[in-house]
């Protein structure tokens, strides 16, 4: 792959203080952390990696917008910005403010799921899983096989299997089916993409079958801007007319505007059919809030209202996935695994194959995480065994199809510099990478161990 890059199509006028610390320093930090990454404090860490989710960075006009928001209870001069903001670029007639993504599901799926058994997605993110979970339902994911080969090139290997699909369909009944998902990108395998063609071909499955199709919108720009790169039909579209078309039938939303609404809190929940709407709204009221404000202030609705036109622009799109194609074209070079071709949000490192002396159950994607941040004070985090957890119920540890270590980049965030410094890194981590040691779990909780689990290394 030969390495693209965008410049920022902006320039700097406010900076947020960084300081790297030692490492000695660092090697203190990690231990006292319990080498658990979410238990450092964020002025101990120099580049952020954590997640890109409410991580961005707003543009002057957003916090111009922050001054002009209204808060008024009802009928928010905010509200009827972000609508026809949302309504345009959604090509949906009935928007609802939530205030982040799983807020959205939180609403809508129950309504969804209400007297079913199954949701089926090309990958469910973790808290979909969980609301489709909560609704009394089954979640089942029904990705392309080529999604588990990491180094096997695909232009979409975010898509939904249709024939799986359609099989699932005739071995669980229609009828027992609430809804079908699509997320875009597909987070869970790697931020890939889902090709309008494949989304279409998936929605005339739901259809001919009476299921609603729901599209889990968060990175709704990213995706469109592979679209038009990927899929020859749309080389010569505009970003909104992709997404018009990605949307094009789709009965429903949801969205987290933590991401490419470039937020830094919000989400919103998107419908054609009246019917369903009011029942969303009367839902929205007890959960999130009035329905013109739906659990989120004025001063933040507007700048969501803005950050919307922002994040479709094309040269912002151009420069921020040509920021994920620069770092992994530099750990290409270095011979550095990766789920390839990179996504849109994140470089996910294939700590399987860059750290294979280390078995799945001694976390080799943890294992890479911690090295990052002794090596640059760099915060990423494990997508692998470690996440997963355990067998509930036998108590085993579970081996994960993937081991890998994100390095989800926020938006407009870190220069190119960063950038280096993170392959740099990484480079330096694979010369030694095998006298690196595995961990071990000294506590755990029942779940989502990850976020608060303490580790020790292995001698
Ligand atoms: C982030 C995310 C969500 C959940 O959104 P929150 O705003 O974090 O609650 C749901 N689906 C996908 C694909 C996401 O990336």
């Amino acid at each position: 792959m030969k390495p693209i890059y965008y410049p920022e199509p902006f320039r700097i006028k406010s900076v947020e203080p960084l300081k790297m610390l030692t490492r000695e320093e660092r090697e203190k930090k990690i231990a006292e952390a319990n080498y658990n990454v979410f238990y450092l404090a964020s002025r101990d860490v120099y580049i952020d990696l954590l997640t890109d989710s409410g991580t961005n960075a707003m543009s002057s006009q957003q916090w111009a917008g922050v001054m002009v928001g209204d808060e008024s209870y009802a009928g928010a001069e905010c509200y009827y910005r972000v609508q026809e903001a949302a309504q345009k670029i959604f090509t949906m007639p009935y928007i609802q403010l939530v205030h982040q993504g799983r807020a959205a599901e939180k609403v809508l799926l129950p309504i969804l799921l209400e007297g079913k058994k199954y949701a089926i997605a090309n990958m469910h993110f973790d808290t979909t899983r969980a609301h489709v979970e909560l609704a009394g339902a089954r979640a089942i994911d029904c990705v392309v096989p080529e999604a588990l080969d990491t180094t096997k090139y695909y232009d979409f290997k975010g898509n939904m299997d249709t024939a799986r699909l359609e099989q699932y369909i005739k071995e669980l009944g229609a009828e027992n089916i609430g809804v079908i998902i699509m997320t875009i990108t597909n987070n869970s395998a790697g931020g890939q993409p889902v090709s309008v063609a494949n989304i279409r071909e998936t929605r005339a499955i739901a259809k001919k079958y009476g299921i609603k199709f729901m599209i889990d919108a968060a990175r709704y720009a990213e995706n469109s801007y592979f679209v038009k790169q990927r899929e020859p039909e749309f080389k010569n579209k505009s970003i909104q007319e992709i997404i018009a078309a990605t949307f094009e039938g789709a009965d429903c939303f949801t969205m987290s505007s933590k991401k490419d609404a470039i937020v830094n809190m919000g989400g919103l929940i998107g419908c054609r059919d009246k019917a369903l709407f009011e029942v969303i709204k009367q839902r929205c009221i007890s959960f999130e809030g009035f329905i013109t404000y739906g659990g989120m202030s004025g001063r933040d609705i507007e700048a969501l209202a803005i950050g919307l036109s922002e994040g479709v622009d094309e040269h912002y799109l151009q420069y921020r996935i040509g920021q994920m194609q620069y770092l992994a074209g530099r750990l290409e070079e270095a011979g550095i695994p990766f789920q390839s071709p990179v996504g849109g949000h994140a470089v996910f490192v294939d700590a399987k194959k860059l750290l294979p002396h280390i078995p799945y159950y001694e976390f080799p994607a943890q294992a890479l995480a911690i090295e990052l941040y002794k090596e640059a004070g760099i915060r990423a985090c494990d997508i692998g065994s470690y996440m997963l957890g355990n067998d509930p119920d036998t108590g085993k540890q579970l081996e994960a199809d993937f081991e890998f270590t994100r390095l989800a980049i926020p938006r407009r965030v870190y220069t190119q510099s960063h950038l280096d410094v993170i392959a740099d890194a990484l480079i330096n981590i694979k010369e030694r990478a095998s006298t690196i040691k595995g961990y071990k779990i000294v506590e755990e909780p029942p779940i989502l161990r990850h976020f608060t689990a303490k580790l020790r290394p292995l001698d």
